[in-house]
């Protein structure tokens, strides 16, 4: 099963990304981790993420697809976060997928407000010395300031305060958006709704999908 994820920033996109692909034995695959990797290798691409900006739209997905060719292998499933973001590059993965006898089976949107959303990054923890992700609501860390991993000091992320996360979901709102309703009219979608807790919200996922969920 191939899967896309989508959602807007802060609605929990990597940890179910994470569960799913366990639970499916997905491959999972994140353009922020493929991003900074390029950027090792490209000075260009690595100004461009430093200063914030998106790598333009057409080179992303040369380059997401190159990447697609040479290491997945054939026969392996996938799972996308973060890609695609546009229209165009949602055609050219699934020409890709296609090529290899796939498709995309599902597209799932996780659905969350602005205001749930600041909420819950306002809560966002991050180790300084390992970088282990705590939530002081949803998942929190046994002492608020200490990481439980390695007993690093626990700070808030510069960009998770309401100025910068209302900026990123606005940019998001206009990019992200116009993919989820071209996919929407195609009846591709599957929403789910974000603002409820980790475990409630896997098993609302693997229901649409149509996977049994373990009892406990
Ligand atoms: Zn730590």
């Amino acid at each position: 099963m191939n899967i896309v994820l989508l959602g807007p920033p802060g609605s929990g996109k990597g940890t179910q990304a994470e569960k799913l692909s366990d639970k499916l034995n997905l491959l999972y695959l994140q353009t922020g981790d493929l991003a900074r990797e390029w950027a090792e290798k490209n000075k260009r691409i690595k100004s461009i993420i430093e200063s914030g900006k998106l790598i333009p739209e057409k080179e992303m997905t040369a380059f997401v697809m190159q990447y697609l060719e040479e290491t997945v292998p054939p026969e392996r499933d996938i799972l996308f976060e973060g890609f695609p973001r546009f229209v165009s590059q949602f055609k050219s993965y699934q020409e890709w997928l296609t090529k290899r006898g796939k498709k995309i089976d599902a597209v799932i949107f996780l659905d969350s407000s602005e205001g749930a959303i600041i909420k819950r990054l306002s809560a966002r923890r991050i180790c300084d010395k390992c970088g282990e992700v705590y939530n002081l609501v949803t998942n929190p860390p046994k002492n608020k300031r200490v990481c439980d991993k390695c007993g690093g000091r626990l700070i808030l992320r510069k960009d998770d305060n309401p100025d910068s996360i209302r900026i990123r979901f606005k940019y998001y709102h206009g990019n992200t958006q116009k993919l989820i309703e071209y996919l929407d009219r195609k009846g591709l979608v599957i929403k789910v709704n974000a603002d409820r807790p980790i475990e409630v919200i896997f098993k609302d996922i693997l229901k649409k999908l149509g996977v049994k969920s373990d009892r406990n």
